[in-house]
């Protein structure tokens, strides 16, 4: 039984064998799976946490390999839906000589774009803890509805709901509709996890102290703001303040965010802490951010998403 449900889109990233190139310049291009929800729910496997994954992909060799990555690595992939006419989503991208990323998304439509409403399974969510999700399955129906439909089950069933919106601007009609949606979607949640980027867009400014105060004002129990390097700021009733990163060998800060929401709903679960989120004292915060940034950290250690992701005992000894 899964203590956390992850929904969302799982895809196929080619990453570009050789950096410092474009995409045209760009001779072959390596296979790795994808998807926030997904990674997430793949670091909280590592972690030890019980978690199923939602997610549909096409009836293809790339959609079995995802939920073959997911299996192995210890997640429920028993709600994941493969689709017999949209082929699993797939992105392209190459790191440019400027460290700027150059990418394309080969979504027209993909399958994760087409999860319905139907599709959704009321009885394994119901069985869960925590309810994970983000933005992109909000964009475009019918993913939209069945995320909709999801929450509205997690909801009745009284789950907590972890949010992080992972803004991909270039996957919305419109940067006025990618703000619109995510500001109407906040207000679900009990726990938001966003970047400095995302604080930016969404409340024009960068500042973590009052972007986590207008969170919980739109109704989270618990806001972080991920910092990168520098660690993150958490905020709830009781406490706020900032906690800070680890210095480590940084390689890839791909999926460093997914590791870090990982670390946190970990901490979360521990001791049943997520039943009092409003009540939660800052030596808890700060402990269970601590964490949260130790898995963070590890994951930019190793190229690549889920192969960086690091398991319990990796996260202890490291924290040793
Ligand atoms: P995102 O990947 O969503 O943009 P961040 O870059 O803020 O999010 O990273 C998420 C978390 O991962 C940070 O809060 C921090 O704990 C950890 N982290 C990210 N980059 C580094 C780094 N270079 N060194 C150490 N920790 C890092």
């Amino acid at each position: 039984m899964a203590d956390v449900f992850c929904l969302g889109e799982a895809l196929i990233d080619f990453v570009s064998m050789e950096s410092g190139v474009s995409l045209i310049e760009s001779p072959g291009f390596l296979k790795a799976a994808g998807g926030a929800p997904a990674n997430v729910s793949v670091g909280l496997a590592r972690l030890g946490v019980p978690v199923a994954f939602m997610g549909k992909v096409g009836e293809d060799p790339f959609g079995h390999y995802l939920e073959r990555t997911f299996r192995s690595a210890g997640v429920d992939t028993s709600p994941m839906r493969f689709d017999r006419e949209a082929r699993t989503g797939l992105s392209f991208v190459s790191l440019t000589g400027s460290g700027e990323r150059d990418f394309i998304f080969f979504r027209n439509p993909s399958a994760d774009m087409r999860l319905s409403p139907d599709e959704v399974d009321p009885e394994a969510i119901r069985r869960a803890k925590i309810f994970q999700f983000g933005s992109i399955t909000l964009i475009t129906e019918p993913s939209r509805s069945a995320t909709l439909k999801a929450l509205d089950v997690a909801k009745e069933a009284g789950l907590i709901v972890s949010y992080d919106p992972n803004l991909r601007l270039p996957l919305w009609p419109s940067e006025e509709q990618a703000r619109q949606e995510i500001l109407v979607s906040l207000p679900l949640a009990d726990i938001v996890k966003v970047s400095e980027v995302e604080l930016e867009f969404l409340f024009g400014s960068q500042d973590a102290e009052k972007g986590t105060e207008q969170l919980l004002d739109m109704g989270a129990k618990i806001a972080v703001a991920t910092l990168g390097e520098a660690g993150c700021f958490y905020r709830n009733k009781q406490a706020s303040g900032a906690v800070k990163g680890f210095e480590v060998n940084t390689v890839d800060t791909t999926g460093a965010g997914d590791g870090f929401v990982a670390g946190l709903l970990t901490g979360l679960l521990r001791g049943e802490a997520h039943r009092h989120l409003d009540d939660l004292d800052a030596s808890a915060l700060d402990t269970t951010c601590r964490y949260a940034n130790a898995v963070g950290a590890l994951a930019t250690t190793r190229k690549g998403a889920i192969p960086a992701l690091p398991t319990a005992d990796e996260v202890a000894r490291f924290l040793a």
